[in-house]
């Protein structure tokens, strides 16, 4: 059983810790031998930053690490780009830049109105219930647009949102109230050929798998069968975390295989 772990940023994401040196040895001691490094590239920072900067030095991190682990470890080179039609030309020229195995396409920001910060610093307190509604709306919404037109590979932490709105901020809405929007978007992932990807960052706590074991069942319902894990770790202690609780409730629902990606082409691994 060959394990990958899809979905990894060092500390050339501005929000992560770890070198490549310690991600790379955290690896071998979980016994996971194919790992992503994809670091952000959050496009709405596109204007007050030099975002590219941060990418194109873990590429070359990437590189270096595969003369010192090669011979243990795959890394590939991979991106995680953060709302890519907010700048399409810029997002599609960061993604053909360099040589990547795997691009991530994520949301991480809805603008409604006067709220355009991405959500994870948004205030879901305040929030009051009917624009609440509107926002996961439009959640949804800007999941379709990116299956429409943008060009990537893994379809990153479907029900992100709900992490905040009831796992930081308890407002406790219930996701299955969107079960139609959801399911749209899952038909188009399969559609479109991407992988679901399955976020265990939550493990462990209220978040849980992103998205959940119920939407995993419609995905594979649907025809669905394309599967990344991805641990979304921020620090190099947290690769692979919860894989083993992961691989079971893929296997519940029928699912024996997951999937990377190499030079953008996908790879089935038995599990
Ligand atoms: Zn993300
Ligand atoms: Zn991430």
């Amino acid at each position: 059983m060959l394990i990958a772990d899809m979905h990894i940023h060092s500390n050339n994401s501005h929000d992560a810790v770890s070198s490549l040196s310690e991600i790379c040895d955290s690896a071998i001691k979980k016994g996971i031998k194919v790992l992503a490094i994809t670091d952000h590239l959050d496009v709405v920072y596109c204007e007050r930053s030099d975002v590219f900067s941060c990418i194109r030095s873990s590429y070359s991190d990437v590189v270096r690490a595969r003369e010192k682990y090669g011979n243990e470890l795959d890394i590939l080179a991979g991106i995680e780009i953060g709302d890519p039609l907010m700048y399409p030309e810029f997002s599609k020229e960061c993604a053909n830049a360099l040589d990547y195995d795997v691009i991530i396409g994520s949301v991480h920001t809805v603008c409604l109105d006067d709220c355009t910060d991405p959500y994870s610093m948004v205030d879901f307190s305040r929030m009051d219930a009917e624009f609440l509604h509107r926002f996961i709306h439009k959640y949804f919404d800007e999941l379709c647009g990116m299956l429409a037109d943008y060009d990537f590979d893994i379809f990153a932490h479907l029900t992100c949102p709900f992490r905040y709105i009831n796992g930081k901020y308890g407002r406790d809405v219930d996701i299955r109230k969107y079960a139609d929007r959801i399911d749209d978007v899952l038909r188009r992932v399969i559609e479109k050929g991407v992988a679901l990807e399955v976020n265990t960052s939550g493990y462990g706590t209220s978040v849980g798998f992103m998205p959940d074991e119920w939407i995993v069942e419609r995905y594979v319902s649907f025809g669905g069968k394309k599967v990344t894990l991805g641990s979304d770790a921020h620090i190099a202690d947290n690769i692979g975390k919860g894989f083993d609780a992961a691989i079971q409730m893929l296997k519940r629902h029928g699912i024996d295989y997951i999937y990377s990606f190499k030079k953008r082409k996908p790879v089935i691994h038995e599990i």
